[in-house]
């Protein structure tokens, strides 16, 4: 293994060990304590490898700058990773296990319990014949999403300030809190970490570039009926509970989320609740074209009509509110940031997938907020689970591409 990998594996070893579950039922800020002491944790190595200002802010996130080395203009550059785990699967006492140079065949993950990464049951996994991979010892996730995403920048950090010879602008990292809930990144202050565009590192197989995300809305459906004594009802009664069932029914079935794919959007009805006086359902609507969006919202506020109309004893309102919009536009207004990262893949000899992600990203809050943030592959797979592995040789290509980015943003 060569000295980069062994030194993106030992970070990954080492992070991974902490763990930073984040916590979806959790209200606080963030969502678990176990990302503060982390976040101090980086930051203290930060400072040893010759990041300046670097600080954790009130809400757990760390920033930390390496300044300019040239006096040629270049624009200031952000990067990414989020410090959390997601709670769907163990994240206590992980060990990342290597598998030196992957003969093609089959990974045994753990015994006991005959878990095993096969080339059929991992696809990607054909790409990586030579490649040192990485699990977890069974009984874990692994976490590589994204602690290899902060493993590849703190690696780069090192890099750069140990090498005067490349030449940079300035470049800011950001090492963020929960992530896998959801709801850390509308904490972080975009105005104040002032960068011309970012990229965040938390994407998946080499050559994965998201550059695109859902359209996002919540909906809301409430419905007020008439109740009496079922004995005397007719021609009176307006039963919440089937007209509730009656409107989800109605929308279409090749818009829901498991009839579609790839751009294709939906709408997923997730929660109902309620009885024979008031019911409420809950969903959410996805698309990545913005006018099908519209469109999907449209069409459910006519079939509520159409409802009214058939329940006219029964009141029907239907409310929507926005969650996030796809950050393909933003990314086109302000092309650099795209620009900078094809031109560092073409360089890497990287070939490249352009993918509208089927859910939101960190970078689609930040790029929405005026900061424009592409999301770049880090290497890992299977992640949220106990199959989840990863390929130092792709973390390793990640590193490559972020590091000519620095250096072909310098005009
Ligand atoms: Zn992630």
């Amino acid at each position: 293994m060569n000295n980069l990998q062994q030194k993106i594996f030992t970070r990954l070893s080492r992070y991974v060990a902490v763990d930073t579950t984040s916590d979806p039922n959790s209200t606080s800020v963030p969502t678990t304590d176990s990302q503060i002491s982390f976040a101090h944790q980086l930051a203290a190595e930060m400072r040893k490898i010759g990041l300046v200002e670097v600080e954790v802010d009130e809400y757990g996130f760390v920033t930390g700058i390496i300044p300019a080395n040239t006096d040629h203009p270049a624009p200031t550059i952000g990067f990414f990773a989020h410090m959390d785990t997601v709670s769907d699967y163990n994240g206590h006492g992980i060990r990342a296990v290597l598998h030196e140079n992957y003969d093609g065949g089959t990974i045994v993950i753990n015994q006991e319990k005959n878990m095993v990464l096969t080339p059929e049951s991992a696809p990607s996994l054909k790409q990586c014949v030579g490649n040192n991979i990485v699990t977890s010892d069974g009984n874990t996730l692994l976490g590589a999403d994204d602690k290899l995403g902060v493993s590849i920048l703190m690696t780069l950090a090192e890099y750069i300030s140990q090498h005067p010879e490349v030449k940079h602008g300035t470049l800011k990292f950001a090492f963020t809190i929960d992530e896998e809930t959801g709801t850390g990144i509308s904490y972080f202050d975009v105005n104040r970490f002032k960068a011309d565009f970012a990229y965040t590192v938390d994407g998946a197989t080499l050559g994965d570039v998201d550059c695109g995300n859902f359209n996002a809305d919540s909906v809301t459906i409430r419905i007020t009926g008439k109740s009496c004594h079922p004995g005397s009802a007719k021609g009176f009664m307006a039963n919440p509970v089937r007209i509730a069932a009656d409107i989800i029914s109605a929308w279409p079935e090749d818009k829901l989320p498991e009839t579609t794919d790839g751009e294709d959007g939906f709408i997923l009805f997730k929660d109902i609740t309620g009885g024979l006086e008031k019911a409420e359902v809950q969903g959410i609507v996805r698309e990545h074209n913005l006018e099908k969006f519209e469109q999907f919202k449209k069409t459910l506020t006519a079939l509520v009509e159409e409802k009214r109309k058939k329940y006219p004893a029964a009141k029907i309102e239907v409310e929507y509110k926005e969650q996030y919009r796809n950050m393909r536009d933003i990314l086109r207004e302000k092309p650099q940031a795209m620009q900078l990262l094809e031109g560092a893949l073409k360089e890497n000899n990287i070939s490249y997938k352009l993918t509208q992600a089927r859910g939101g990203t960190d970078g689609s809050q930040l790029s929405l907020r005026g900061l424009p943030t592409p999301n770049l592959f880090a290497g890992y797979e299977n992640p949220h689970g106990p199959y989840e592995w990863c390929s130092l040789d792709w973390a390793e290509k990640a590193f490559e591409v972020l590091k000519s980015i620095a250096q072909n943003a310098v005009k």
